[in-house]
């Protein structure tokens, strides 16, 4: 893809976001010179799912891109999280899938140096392989463990519509539409005011219709 690809790609998703609508850049796998190209036209979020080629990346990238924000959105280890919070310029985990997790993070936030802000994984598609809070008690009692004071901020939910179905667009709707409700009660009864992340190339459309605050998108931004 040409320099011009990319700024059609991104003005053609751009156009699709009302004002608090954010585009991820899920940019695994793809090279440096990838994200640079975006960064240059001005985009500043980008999404990684492993921890050792996000750090090397963010290490690459710091002095090139100064403004980036990384968000890690892959399944993390408690033994990894050390190891992220090294790395320059992380801005979010949104896949906080667990208690155990959520423990180590916040045991660990005095390793950070700024704030880092974090998303509750929810399971809505109940797929066993996928993880995440399968409860609203269990995703409220971890909501719970934050601190108003900690580093580690609640920013907001973030779910996967289910992968293997029939009824692609219906379920990913059901999906966003049960993350959105659970959104709201949360924000509500925490008094914190709260954002989804939700969509992905095949499902962003459905995610924007039902409240959508972070699209998360790779494969489509880059062929
Ligand atoms: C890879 C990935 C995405 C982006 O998926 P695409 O289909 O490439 O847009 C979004 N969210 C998560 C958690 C991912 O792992």
């Amino acid at each position: 893809m040409n320099k011009e690809a990319y700024q059609k790609k991104i003005a053609s998703i751009q156009s699709q976001l009302n004002p608090d609508t954010h585009l991820l850049i899920v940019s695994k796998t793809r090279s440096e010179d990838e994200i640079k190209t975006y960064y240059e036209l001005g985009h500043r979020d980008f999404g990684e799912n492993r921890v050792q080629e996000l750090l090397e990346k963010a290490e690459h990238l710091k002095n090139s891109c100064p403004e980036i924000r990384w968000h890690m959105i892959g399944h993390l280890q408690t033994n990894k999280v050390n190891q992220l919070f090294s790395v320059p310029n992380l801005w979010a985990i949104h896949s906080v899938d667990r208690e155990e997790l959520l423990e180590k993070i916040l045991k660990a936030q005095d390793k950070l140096s700024g704030s880092l802000n974090i998303f509750l994984q929810f399971n809505t598609s109940k797929e066993e392989e996928k993880s995440g809070f399968a409860d609203y008690a269990s995703l409220k009692h971890a909501a719970q463990l934050i601190g108003k004071k900690s580093q580690i901020k609640l920013h907001g939910l973030m779910t996967m519509g289910t992968l293997r179905t029939e009824n692609f667009e219906g379920e990913a709707r059901r999906c966003f539409k049960e993350l959105e409700q659970l959104r709201q009660k949360l924000s509500k009864e925490l008094k914190l005011p709260l954002e989804n992340s939700m969509g992905m190339s095949q499902d962003y459309k459905i995610a924007l219709e039902e409240n959508a605050h972070w699209i998360r998108i790779g494969t489509m931004m880059f062929s």
